[in-house]
């Protein structure tokens, strides 16, 4: 379906050395980013939950001439392991990695007037409720809005799960629901990575 990568190989390969989670996005879940971002011919792209970028460069490798991404990542280790590799794949002119914890950089973003048409959204998961609040007041018209393992196995659908990932993801998709201004979906995936899936919106004109 996808040719073999080898600048993506060597991004796994330097997280790996440097003891990061393999919890980054599947090469078929990284090629359905990059097909989108393609697709949707995005310019300005947030991304919540850098890790070592392995999203951020697929993403990147969908963007048109003159595109930009903004990574935001919590963790200084990881930070600093995306910026090798972003440096690596040849992306340093078109990726920027903020340090710090999301809730603390959004502001920011706001302050300097940076608004975004495609975001991507994967850091802590109880957290999803204010990272769509955040999307939605960064985003222009028409804005995509991604947001990944929303399945979690099925655990989704328990009511009663006494997980804060499970409880962030399921407000969020009450707020989805309820949200006149966003139209969305999610898609189950599965693959090397299990059972998951995304959720898919955008933002009304
Ligand atoms: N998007 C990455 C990929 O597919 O290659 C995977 C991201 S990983 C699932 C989640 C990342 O979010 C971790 O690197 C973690 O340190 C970061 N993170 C967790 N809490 C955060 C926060 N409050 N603000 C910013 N980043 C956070």
């Amino acid at each position: 379906m996808h040719q073999e990568d080898h600048a993506l190989d060597l991004v796994l390969e330097n997280n790996r050395e440097k003891d990061l989670p393999e919890i980054d996005v599947s090469r078929t879940q990284g090629e359905f980013l990059r097909l989108l971002v393609q697709m949707t011919k995005a310019k300005r792209i947030l991304e919540i939950g850098t890790l070592g970028g392995y999203s951020t460069i697929c993403m990147a490798k969908g963007l048109s001439e003159g595109g930009k991404i903004i990574t935001l990542e919590a963790n200084s280790a990881h930070a600093s392991c995306a910026n090798e590799n972003i440096v690596n794949a040849g992306f340093a002119e078109c990726i920027s990695v903020q340090l710090g914890a999301a809730l603390e950089t959004l502001p920011k973003l706001e302050q300097q007037n940076e608004s975004f048409d495609f975001f991507f959204i994967d850091a802590d998961k109880p957290n999803n409720p204010y990272y769509l609040e955040w999307a939605l007041k960064l985003a222009e018209p028409g804005a995509v809005i991604i947001a990944d393992n929303v399945v979690r196995d099925g655990e989704l659908i328990n009511r009663h799960s006494t997980d804060p990932r499970i409880h962030g993801i399921r407000t969020f998709i009450d707020m989805l629901a309820q949200e006149e201004r966003i139209d969305s979906t999610a898609i189950q995936t599965v693959g090397e990575k299990g059972y998951d899936g995304f959720v898919i919106g955008r933002v009304r004109d």
